[in-house]
């Protein structure tokens, strides 16, 4: 691997002044994707910037709306009690994600701002209607997570801007949510993950979000589906349309984890046991 300088802030503003000095710099957070990439040869920056010195990209605070800090770690999201009652998809996501070790050290802004289509995150997060910051010299902003996702690998972040933190509104009351990801073997990325969010109200389906990954160059939120299942009885026949539905708004690719059939009818198959299970009182 080349060799690199390899820099500590302690505050954005440091961060920025440096990755002004270095335009080749590349900020690092866990270092689970950056580092891989590195080694590999993919990429070879003259310097690394570590956000892990900087304080307020750092802890969760439950609230109207919920923080969660860039820096949080897949582990401590995991950890925290309270962010898995209000939000248990988030938790879904986290749960089979890489290993323990991996866990400790990948960052929720490390996962959005590589921004791989097969992330385990984006999925959970689009169902919750997540918001980011993003931080540069220029000032802040505030935007739909949708909107994070250029293209595979490409954020739509400014140059030398760092995503801060994810802004989530409380959940409203009497929705269910449920997360389910397939990958070729238990440590792998998914080659397909499904994430549903239902509220029902006297029957029918009041509210529902329906968003899915590794199955188009981003992950997509299936508005489509949504619009269907919205103000009606979720019935069996429904259900069989709604899943069509899904199967045709995606547009996977055949990789070395799947074939896109494979994708496509899997993520069919998730959409499916995602919404049954949360008709019958899975879920949370
Ligand atoms: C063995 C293994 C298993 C894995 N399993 C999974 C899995 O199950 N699911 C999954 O989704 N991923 C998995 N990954 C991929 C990786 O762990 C995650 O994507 C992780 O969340 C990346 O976070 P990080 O903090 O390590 O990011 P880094 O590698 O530090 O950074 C990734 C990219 O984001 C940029 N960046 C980081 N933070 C910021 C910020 N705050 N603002 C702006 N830019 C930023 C960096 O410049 C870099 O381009 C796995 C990786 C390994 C090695």
């Amino acid at each position: 691997m080349r060799a690199f300088d390899y820099h500590r802030p302690t505050s954005l503003e440091e961060a920025w002044q440096l990755r002004a000095g270095c335009p080749e710099a590349r900020y690092i957070a866990g270092g689970t994707d950056l580092m891989v990439l590195m080694r590999a040869g993919a990429v070879r920056p003259p310097s690394v910037i570590s956000l892990r010195g900087i304080e307020e990209l750092r802890g969760i605070e439950v609230g109207e709306p919920t923080r969660i800090g860039a820096m949080t770690t897949i582990g401590e999201i995991l950890e925290h009690r309270e962010l898995g009652e209000r939000h248990p998809v988030l938790h879904d996501a986290a749960r089979p994600f890489g290993s323990v070790q991996v866990r400790n050290l990948a960052s929720v802004g490390g996962n959005l701002c590589n921004a791989s289509p097969c992330a385990g995150l984006p999925p959970a997060l689009y169902v919750l209607d997540a918001r980011v910051r993003v931080a540069g010299p220029e000032g802040d902003r505030v935007l739909p997570i949708e909107e994070l996702f250029a293209a595979p690998g490409e954020t739509c972040l400014i140059p030398g801007e760092v995503l801060t933190e994810v802004l989530l509104d409380p959940p409203p009351p009497g929705v269910r949510s449920r997360y389910l990801r397939r990958g070729r073997v238990r440590m792998d990325l998914a080659f397909v993950s499904v994430a549903v969010l239902i509220g029902l109200n006297g029957g029918r389906c009041a509210r529902a979000r329906v968003a899915a990954g590794a199955v188009a160059p981003r992950p997509l939120r299936l508005r489509a589906v949504e619009e269907l299942l919205e103000g009606r009885a979720l019935e069996p026949p429904l259900l069989a349309e709604a899943r069509a539905r899904v199967e045709q708004e995606i547009s996977p690719i055949t990789d070395v984890r799947a074939s896109a059939g494979y994708r496509r009818h899997i993520t069919g198959v998730l959409f499916q046991r995602a919404v049954e299970s949360l008709l019958n009182g899975g879920g949370g």
